[in-house]
C-alpha cells in the first residue's frame, strides 16, 4: 500500500520509537476496512515495537494508537491517514511512544492543566493542507492529557456522517459532539477557543518591551528579528503565527528559493525568530493601544503589555462579499480556500466570485474536481492575467458571467444558489448551484485600531519612509499598510524598515 520511498522514510522514523506501541484496529468487510488493515499491518511489519490488536472502536474502519501497557492515548484515525495526513500518523506513532513534541513548555503546561473531559473530532480531506496542523495539535493534546481524546475522520470514508452533519469545509472540528470551528488552527488557537489560552497574570507581569510587534506574519517576523539583532527587548504578539502564508501552497517568487510551500517557509521563519531572544506570545489578539508613559496594548484575554515602541504588522484577511447568505452559509457551502475544500464539492456545481488572479486560479483548480464552475465577475471583463484566462477558457466545465453583482447566496440547510444583478440589463437572475468560493481580495486587519493611527479609506495604515505612522513611536509594516504591493518579500522588507525606524526612534527618545 505504501510507496517505496514513503516506506523508506517511515522505516527511518520508526527507528526513533521509544516504547512499544499497540495499534487497536476496528475493521469490517468493506474496501476501506481492508485498506486500513493493510496499512496497519504494513506498519507493524516494519517494527518489532508495534503490535496490532483487534478492537471495537466507535467508528469502523478506524484504529487507535496506544503505548503498550498504558491507558489508551485517545488518538484515533478513522479512515486512512495517507496524503497530507501521513505526517500526522507518523507523529502520532512517535509521540505516543514517548518522543518529546516540539512545543514550548508553557503550552504543554496549559494542556496539562485542562481538567474537563474533551473529546474532539476533526473531519479532514486528504488533499487539505490546512488539516494536518489541526489533527497534529489535537493528537498532541490528547497524548499529553488523559482527559482529552481526538479522532481524525477522513471525510470520503465517512460520507454519510459528513453529509448528515452538512460538513462543507475542512478541517471541521467538533468538541463533545458540537461544532467548534473550521479552518486552520494552531495549538494556541485551540487552547484559546476552549478558554485555556495564555495566563493573563503571567503576561501582565512581563517587563516593558523596547519593541512590541503585533502580528506574526512575514512582516512581523522580519521586524522582530531586526529588532532583536540590535540587542533590544523584543516581543511578538500573534493571533496566528505565520499569517496568510500558511494558506499558500506553492511560492515561486521568494527570491533565493525556486519553490517552497507556505507552511514550510513559515516554519523556517519561526525557527529563525526562535534563534533570537524574542518573546513570542501566540494565540493572542491585540484589542486596543493606548499611549500613556509607554504604549499599553490590551489583549483579548484581558492582559496588558507595555512597550516603548509598537510595530503593527497585522496583515490582511479574505474580503467578504457582504451579501445575505454569506455568513449564514459559511462552511455550509460558502468557502474561501479552494485547495482545502474542493474535494467536498466533488461532482457538484460551484461558483467562484471574483475574476482576478486568485479567482481564476481557484476556478481552474476546482474544475479538476467539481462537475461545473461558474465564475462571477463584477466588471465587464475578467481581471486575471492572460495566461490564466487562456487556461480557464480551455476547460470544458467552466463558464464565466461578467457584469454580475452578487446580491444573495441562497440556501436551506446548505447553499443552493446565487442571485445576482446583471449590471448591463439590471435584471435579477438566479443560478442554482451547491457551493460558492469567495475570491475577491483581502482587507487589512486594522479595524481594531479605531482612530489610534491614520488609515486610508481602505483601512490601510499610512506610513512614512521609515515605516512610522502619524503617531511617533508606532510603526507599521506589510499588508496592513498602504504599500502599493502585497507580497511576502515586500512585507519582510517593510518589517525591516519599520524595525530600523523604531530603533532610530528609541535612540532619539
Ligand atoms: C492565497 C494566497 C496566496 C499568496 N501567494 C503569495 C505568493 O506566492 N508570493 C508572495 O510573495 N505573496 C503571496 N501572497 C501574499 C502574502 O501572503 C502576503 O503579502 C504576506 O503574508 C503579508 O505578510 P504580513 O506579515 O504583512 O501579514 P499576514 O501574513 O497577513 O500576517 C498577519 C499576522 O498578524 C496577526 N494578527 C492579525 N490581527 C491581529 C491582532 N489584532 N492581534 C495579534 N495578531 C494579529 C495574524 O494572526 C498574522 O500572524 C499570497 C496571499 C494569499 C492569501
Amino acid at each position: 500500500m505504501l510507496e517505496k520511498e514513503i516506506k523508506q522514510q517511515l522505516a527511518q522514523y520508526l527507528e526513533l520509537l521509544e516504547n512499544d506501541i499497540v495499534i487497536k484496529v476496528s475493521v469490517g468487510d468493506d474496501k476501506v476496512s481492508k485498506e486500513t488493515l493493510d496499512l496497519v499491518n504494513e506498519i507493524a511489519d516494519m517494527s518489532k515495537m508495534i503490535t496490532i490488536e483487534e478492537a471495537k472502536l466507535e467508528r469502523t474502519p478506524s484504529f487507535s494508537i496506544n503505548r503498550k501497557g498504558e491507558e489508551d492515548s485517545g488518538v484515533v484515525f478513522a479512515g486512512i491517514p495517507l496524503g497530507h495526513e501521513f505526517t500526522s500518523l507518523v507523529l502520532a506513532l512517535l509521540q505516543v511512544s514517548g518522543r518529546a513534541p516540539k512545543v514550548e513548555d508553557s503550552v504543554i503546561e496549559q494542556i496539562k492543566n485542562i481538567k474537563e473531559k474533551l473529546h474532539f473530532e476533526t473531519y479532514v480531506s486528504l488533499s487539505c493542507h490546512n488539516c494536518p496542523d489541526v489533527v497534529q495539535a489535537l493528537n498532541l493534546m490528547s497524548i499529553i492529557n488523559p482527559n482529552i481524546s481526538h479522532t481524525m475522520v477522513e471525510g470520503s470514508a465517512f460520507k454519510d456522517e459528513v453529509e448528515s452533519k452538512n460538513i462543507m469545509a475542512v478541517p471541521s472540528v467538533y468538541l463533545n459532539g458540537d461544532f467548534m470551528e473550521s479552518g486552520r488552527m494552531t495549538i494556541e488557537d485551540i487552547l484559546s477557543q476552549i478558554g485555556s489560552g495564555p495566563d493573563a497574570d503571567a503576561l501582565n507581569d512581563k517587563d516593558p518591551f523596547d519593541v512590541l510587534v503585533i502580528g506574526g506574519g512575514p512582516a512581523g517576523a522580519s521586524a522582530a528579528i531586526y529588532a532583536a539583532r540590535k540587542g533590544i527587548r523584543t516581543g511578538i504578539v500573534a493571533d496566528r503565527f505565520g499569517g496568510q502564508v500558511m494558506d499558500t501552497l506553492g511560492i515561486e517568487n521568494f527570491i533565493s528559493t525556486k519553490y517552497t510551500e507556505g507552511p514550510k517557509l513559515m516554519a523556517e521563519v519561526e525557527a529563525h525568530v526562535n534563534e533570537y531572544d524574542i518573546d513570542v506570545m501566540k494565540g493572542l489578539q491585540a484589542k486596543q493601544i493606548e499611549k500613556k508613559d509607554l504604549f499599553e496594548v490590551e489583549l483579548d484575554n484581558g492582559a496588558l503589555l507595555k512597550s516603548k515602541t509598537i510595530i503593527l504588522s497585522t496583515g490582511a484577511r479574505w474580503r467578504n462579499v457582504g451579501v445575505p447568505g454569506e455568513a449564514e452559509f459559511k462552511n455550509k457551502g460558502v468557502a474561501y480556500c479552494p485547495h482545502c475544500d474542493a474535494p467536498l464539492f466533488e461532482g457538484k456545481h460551484v461558483a467562484v466570485i471574483g475574476g482576478g488572479n486568485s479567482g481564476i486560479e481557484a476556478a481552474i483548480d476546482l474544475a479538476g474536481v467539481v462537475k461545473h464552475v461558474t465564475v462571477f465577475e463584477f466588471m465587464p471583463e475578467l481581471k486575471a492575467d492572460a495566461v490564466l484566462q487562456e487556461r480557464l477558457h480551455s476547460l470544458p466545465n467552466v463558464d464565466v458571467i461578467v457584469n454580475a453583482q452578487t446580491s444573495e447566496i441562497t440556501g436551506d440547510e446548505t447553499v443552493n444558489g446565487i442571485t445576482y444583478i446583471d449590471r448591463e440589463t439590471n435584471d435579477e437572475k438566479h443560478v442554482e448551484l451547491e457551493g460558492v468560493f469567495v475570491q475577491i481580495g483581502l482587507v487589512p486587519n486594522t479595524d481594531w485600531l479605531g482612530d489610534t493611527v491614520e488609515r486610508n479609506k481602505m483601512g490601510e495604515i499610512l506610513v512614512d519612509k521609515n515605516g512610522q505612522t502619524n503617531v511617533p513611536g508606532i510603526f507599521a509594516a506589510g499588508d496592513c499598510t498602504d504599500s502599493a504591493y502585497k507580497q511576502i518579500i515586500i512585507s519582510m522588507g517593510s518589517g525591516a524598515t519599520a524595525s530600523l525606524g523604531a530603533f532610530d526612534y528609541l535612540i532619539r527618545h
